[in-house]
């Protein structure tokens, strides 16, 4: 079945709901990914979320078609970047905006332009920061791995737990205040505070909101708060291209943060290039997503939990649960699947499901049961994630 044919059959949910389920399931097992296939890689169901490691989310039809469109010209880059900047800050609202290689290299960029500024030297020099302002202040217990990409700067990154222990940290060579928005519910500072000691200072504060979305009034709220720099990712929420991000916030630091980017050759973020399809696909991700009716995604994705909970009736000591997570998850429609697991562990169901055909990622916890995320699902996927669900446990927890 070619692409086109599947995206066809996948938007026809009535056909999946009159086929008998073994049938359906074996024909959409066909039809999945099949230029994965030719390279000997399975393509899979993505009942887990928006992993990089499983490649995310998948791009919107209209930002492929922009990327599609983009693929056949040229066009001078810098005339580009600069455009695509302006029109997204026109959409949302917010001062400045540039297109990044995902939200990590926003990151990395957000941190290069508060320790650069728009000086060219400073710019050719870094990571090399001697002399230069080279502390980052980050609040210790939202410390995580994308902070990898703030430390490719060069800089140190100065631990505080509280409000108290930020103002005392900062000194002469304070570059940025660092806040990361989804690991604000760990700890003591919040972030109306972190925001005011950085005003206070005279400090830039930059926010990682990489997957604050949805809600989609995140892409204008949280930079005016007041955060002078805010990245979220292209590739999670938004639907963009895979490898693309956004920055936004001041103009003089977006200007900063461009000019350490590429197509600049001897610049740090020469290493981390977007081209013009993975721009315009952005910009067109961006349009879409802000015009989108995001009640009735949250509606179609409680349906496709709702519909899987249905399958798993009956099966003995399964319980299901349809939820929206709390702090430090994301605001949609999640299931959670428990059972008696003396029998079955949960990790050897998601084991079964993802080895079996086709593939299909959950989450999987001892302590949490098994949680299935709802929205990088395609309309007819659930009833294939139901029935595969139902036969394992079935298989495992009957008789
Ligand atoms: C996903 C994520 C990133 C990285 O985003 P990319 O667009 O994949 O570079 C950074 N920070 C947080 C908190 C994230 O969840």
């Amino acid at each position: 079945m070619s692409p086109a044919t599947r995206r066809k059959f996948l938007a026809a949910p009535l056909v999946g709901a009159v086929l008998p389920r073994k049938v359906y399931a074996a024909q959409l097992a066909a039809a999945h990914g099949e230029v994965y296939r030719q390279l000997g890689v399975r393509p899979l169901i993505n009942a887990a979320g928006t992993y990089t490691t499983l490649t995310g989310s998948v791009i919107h039809p209209r930002a492929r078609q922009a990327m599609e469109e983009a693929s056949r010209s040229f066009v001078p880059l810098l005339d580009l970047q600069r455009a695509a900047g302006e029109r997204i800050a026109r959409l949302l609202g917010v001062e400045s905006a540039m297109v990044t290689a995902g939200a990590a290299c926003g990151i990395m960029l957000a941190t290069a332009a508060c320790v650069t500024g728009k000086d060219p030297e400073k710019i050719r020099r870094i990571p090399d920061i001697r002399g230069l302002k080279n502390e980052v202040i980050v609040p210790k217990y939202q410390r995580n791995g994308f902070d990898h990409a703030a430390r490719n700067v060069g800089v140190r990154l100065v631990e505080a737990e509280t409000a108290e222990e930020v103002r005392r940290a900062i000194n002469g060579n304070t570059a940025m205040l660092y806040w990361t928005h989804i690991f604000e519910y760990k700890g003591k500072i919040a972030r109306r505070e972190f925001l005011e000691i950085g005003k206070q200072a005279g400090i830039p504060v930059f926010n990682d909101a990489a997957a604050e979305l949805p809600p989609a009034e995140n892409l204008s709220r949280i930079v005016r708060e007041g955060f002078d720099l805010v990245t979220f990712s292209g590739g999670k929420g938004l639907r963009g291209p895979q490898s693309s991000g956004l920055l936004l916030g001041r103009k003089d630091l977006i200007e900063a943060a461009s000019l350490n980017n590429n197509p600049h050759g001897d610049a740090i973020g020469r290493v981390a290039k977007v081209g013009k399809e993975e721009i315009l696909g952005l910009v067109a991700a961006v349009e879409v997503y802000i015009q989108r009716d995001h009640d009735a995604d949250q509606k179609l994705w409680r349906g496709f939990m709702e519909s899987i909970s249905r399958d798993l009736k009956g099966v003995p000591t399964v319980r299901t649960e349809v939820y929206i997570p709390g702090p430090g998850g994301h605001p949609v429609p999640y299931l959670r699947v428990q059972w008696d697991t003396s029998r079955f562990s949960y990790e050897a169901c998601a084991r079964q499901l993802r080895e079996g055909e086709p593939s299909i990622e959950v989450n999987a916890s001892a302590q949490e049961g098994l949680s299935l995320a709802s929205y990088n699902l395609f309309p007819g996927e659930e009833r294939i994630v139901g029935w595969r669900l139902a036969g394992i446990l079935k298989g495992a927890l009957q008789a």
